[in-house]
């Protein structure tokens, strides 16, 4: 087919015309358009780059491989001519590149040593609707750059599926181009039943689909879509089982197969075909013929769980639009099917969108390099979705224990050198700290080591435990040392899977690390940190882990169970079969939340490593704290004085004694009190009644210079009163009455007595108990027969205050409230009385 009939070529004029006006533009067209092929060529074509380079930014690195391939085929050069690629470890291209297709994070590196992108005319954003970190990053920065010294810089944002609403706001003014392209209707099937992966592994359940559709006769090739290379080697194998495979050439497709299986799976072939891809094939790479998908609904996820702070890596349900995607690709050429392998009522409860890196993803990384260029607020820094505040809080204050942020949060020299590392940062630490120490291999290792799952088959039997025993050696300070034994047996035999299962090792997961080893060792070579040395003391290779995980380090709880606490406030569980079995302090290769089969979710730490605390001294002095207090200790209900030494957050020593002065004893029991935390029974409601009363007559009678009781000055009459008290015995027996009242000279409390008195004599006999509140008038509530001979009010305070009464029925319900009894008695009087009288006509009226 020829590429200049692909629909893009529609809106090429269009594309054209925007950039010229905008020198942004969004582009918006199905999958399969021809963005990501055609769109640099075009602006090359049509002379949009000037002398300089387009870069094309791709999520992934096996589609930046593949389309620099595929465009370099068509304009009929060599690979890293005119057209080239550059991923993380490796890259193809020359001076004469002019189409650069990079993974995400090479060009935000770019950007520190070439930060005005000199040399780079145009920068496409593609595959902008995964919304990784660094795009969203990258496109933050380049857009800053054009408003400021590159105006001329082009940028444009690509994407099959895009909320262009945030997009555009956020880059306005932008041009703005669609395409609907053209597709064809796809019939999408869901399962009748709910899969039981117990039951039936997912690949059998594809298997299953396929055989299916095959009997009904679908037409053209098929495109599986499965989470990662173990269920896509599992499909690859039951598809191939199946009788309905004849005929079929079934081939897998992801980014750790070789070149030339990548290529089979994408281009021609005379059989039909069965790919099983990874989500590389649902936007990026676009396989022609495809008529039947067959859909998982699952892909392997990371996420930074930011509240506790660690990483986890689910596999899980993609998303309705991720769903759609892979439906709309049995579409391109002819009307398709699509076998979704989960129900309706399981469809309706996915997400709508996948949720954007920024906001799911660890973001050290990302800030060291904005900190490097030049950013220093990262509050004010124009993210596309801002990542919540506490996640670049714990970021900061991780990149500061690393060393490579100063207090306060600038780059330091040793971060800028970290930063020439094309790894996480805390691998760059670890790799700098083993360079002084020698033992670079080491690190280069462990940090391989810790990029996956354990390379130790977990639950072995015991004849392969005991084959473990004989072949490691036996060691109790870190986990990393037995797996590096355990990995040096895999290397000696070559992987060999029939050697390593003799002791209980993945052999696929020791190749894996194999190969990262040697790009960490590649990286470290590349740095000139020396990559030969002679075998390093255990020591310092485990200060090296310790330098790399500072927000990984741990404490056991206690002596007997396998309960941590982390830096940080959390907590975890080891797990059991450590060989780090006894140290108190320990650093954590790896914490990371499982759940159980009943759903239960705990935090487990695995890969440990002990550490010294004197280490911990000599790397992180300004984490260590002293307390000394005193505090109420609840076991032994009293008062004692605690010092305590901490790193962070971890009680590293707590030592308590019973010597504490009275002072500093009554001062905590007077604030206990106060704060409702123990009881003072002998402070009970009289005394707040007297000295409510105390601060009436202070209000009422200003002159006569009665001092008020404040909230400070209850304080102090508790402490006081706590004075010699130890324990919660000492408060039950402690007086209150003598100190409180002492408050006053015996002048003042007998006026108190006097003129706030706690009852009010009337006529009739009865002694009536007055009411006083702060602020409030004194209240007093009697029945109209206790107040005959009572003609006018009374007053307190030296006659100052009318009290306020409740005048009652017999019955006690109220008749009046009045502050004015003369009027009562003149006016409303006479009518009560007439209607009481008949009801309660045994009692006395007047
Ligand atoms: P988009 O980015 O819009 O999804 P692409 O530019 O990736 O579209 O692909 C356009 C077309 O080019 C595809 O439909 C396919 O026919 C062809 N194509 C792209 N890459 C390859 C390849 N590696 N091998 C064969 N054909 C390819
Ligand atoms: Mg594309």
């Amino acid at each position: 087919m020829d590429p200049k009939s692909l629909p893009i070529y529609d809106v090429e004029i269009e594309l054209l015309a925007e950039l010229t006006k905008y020198n942004r533009v969004i582009v918006q067209a199905p999958t399969g358009s021809g963005k990501s092929t055609q769109v640099p060529q075009i602006l090359l074509d049509r002379d949009q780059l000037g002398g300089g380079e387009v870069v094309v930014l791709q999520p992934r690195r096996l589609a930046a491989r593949m389309l620099a391939r595929r465009v370099s085929e068509e304009r009929y050069g060599k690979l890293g001519d005119e057209v080239g690629y550059q991923v993380r470890f490796e890259s193809a291209v020359s001076a004469q590149t002019r189409i650069r297709y990079v993974t995400e994070g090479i060009l935000l590196r770019e950007l520190l040593s070439n930060p005005s992108l000199h040399g780079i005319s145009a920068v496409i954003f593609d595959e902008f609707h995964e919304r990784h970190l660094f795009g969203d990053i990258t496109l933050a920065r380049c857009l800053l750059l054009q408003e400021d010294q590159r105006p001329d810089l082009k940028i444009v944002v690509m994407s099959a599926t895009l909320d262009t609403d945030l997009l555009q706001s956020h880059m306005d003014p932008v041009g703005l181009v669609t395409s609907d392209g053209r597709t064809f209707p796809v019939d999408i099937q869901y399962a009748s039943r709910k899969l039981d992966a117990q039951k039936t592994p997912i690949w059998k359940a594809a298997a299953n689909a396929f055989s299916q559709a095959v009997e009904q006769g679908a037409e053209g090739d098929f495109l599986i879509f499965m989470p990662g290379s173990f269920e896509i080697t599992k499909t690859v194998e039951a598809v191939k089982a199946s009788k309905a495979s004849s005929g079929f050439d079934v081939l897998p497709l992801h980014g750790e197969l070789p070149i030339n299986q990548q290529d089979a799976a994408v281009g021609y072939s005379p059989n039909r075909k069965v790919v099983v891809s990874t989500n590389v094939a649902e936007t990026s790479v676009t396989i022609d013929g495809v008529r039947v998908v067959i859909d998982s609904g699952l892909a392997r996820t990371s996420r930074h769980d930011t509240a506790r702070g660690f990483s986890t890596l689910h596999i899980e349900p993609i998303s309705k639009a991720s769903a759609d995607q892979r439906a709309g690709r049995a579409g391109r050429t002819a009307p398709g099917v699509c076998k979704r392998l989960w129900t309706v009522h399981e469809h309706a409860k996915r997400p709508d969108q996948e949720t954007p890196e920024v906001l799911r993803m660890d973001l050290a990384e990302v800030i060291l390099t904005l900190k490097a260029s030049g950013v220093s607020d990262l509050t004010s820094f124009q993210w596309i979705e801002a990542p919540d505040p506490k996640i670049l809080v714990r970021a900061e204050h991780f990149l500061r224990e690393l060393g490579a942020l100063d207090r306060e949060s600038r780059l330091t020299s040793l971060g800028k050198r970290m930063l020439s590392f094309p790894v996480h940062p805390r691998y760059a630490r670890m790799l700098l700290l083993a360079d002084d120490y020698g033992c670079v291999r080491e690190a280069c290792l462990i940090a391989a080591l810790t990029q996956g799952r354990s390379i130790l088959v977990r639950k072995t039997g015991r004849q392969v435990q005991g084959q473990r025993e004989n072949t490691l050696s036996d060691q109790n300070v870190s986990d990393f040392f037995t797996l590096i034994e355990a990995y040096k047996y895999a290397e000696d035999c070559r992987f060999d899977r029939h050697a390593c299962e003799k002791i209980g090792v993945h052999a696929g997961g020791a190749r894996q690390v194999s190969k990262l080893f040697k790009n960490f060792l590649r990286i470290a070579d590349k740095e000139n940190l020396m990559t030969r040395h002679p075998v390093p003391l255990d020591e310092h290779v485990r200060k090296c882990v310790l330098a790399g995980f500072p927000d990984q380090i741990c404490m056991r709880r206690d002596a007997t169970s396998f309960r941590c606490a982390v830096v940080g406030g959390r907590s975890a569980e080891l797990v059991r079969d450590t060989c780090v079995q006894h140290a108190p302090l320990l650093v954590a290769g790896e914490i990371r939340e499982i759940s159980n089969s009943a759903g239960k979710a705990s935090v487990l730490i695995s890969m440990v490593t002990a550490v010294e605390e004197e280490w911990l001294e000599e790397m992180f002095p300004d984490d260590f704290v002293a307390h000394d207090r005193v505090i109420y200790d609840e076991s032994s209900k009293r008062v004692v004085a605690e010092t305590a030494r901490l790193f962070q957050d971890l009680v590293l020593e707590r030592k308590s004694s019973k010597d504490v002065s009275e002072d500093k004893a009554a001062e905590l029991l007077a604030a206990e009190v106060l704060a409702g935390n123990l009881p003072l029974p002998k402070w009970d409601k009289a005394i707040d009644h007297w000295i409510t009363r105390v601060n009436c007559l202070s209000d009422w009678q200003p002159d006569w210079q009665i001092p008020m009781i404040t909230d400070e000055d209850r304080r102090a009459l508790l402490e006081q009163i706590c004075y010699g008290c130890y324990s919660r015995k000492d408060l039950k027996n402690a007086e209150v009455w003598p100190t409180v009242k002492a408050w006053l000279n015996e002048a003042l409390q007998s006026l108190i007595d006097k003129e706030v008195p706690e009852r009010y004599q009337l006529p009739g006999g009865r002694r009536a108990k007055i009411t006083y509140k702060e602020g409030a008038a004194p209240e007093l509530a009697a029945t109209i027969q206790d107040l005959y001979d009572l003609n006018q009010t009374p007053r307190i305070a030296g006659g100052a205050v009318p009290l306020r009464i409740s005048i009652l029925a017999p019955n006690r319900r109220p008749v009046q409230v009045t502050e004015d009894l003369e009027s009562f008695w003149k006016d409303r009087y006479p009518v009560v009385k007439n209607e009481l009288r008949r009801r309660y006509h045994k009692h006395e009226w007047r």
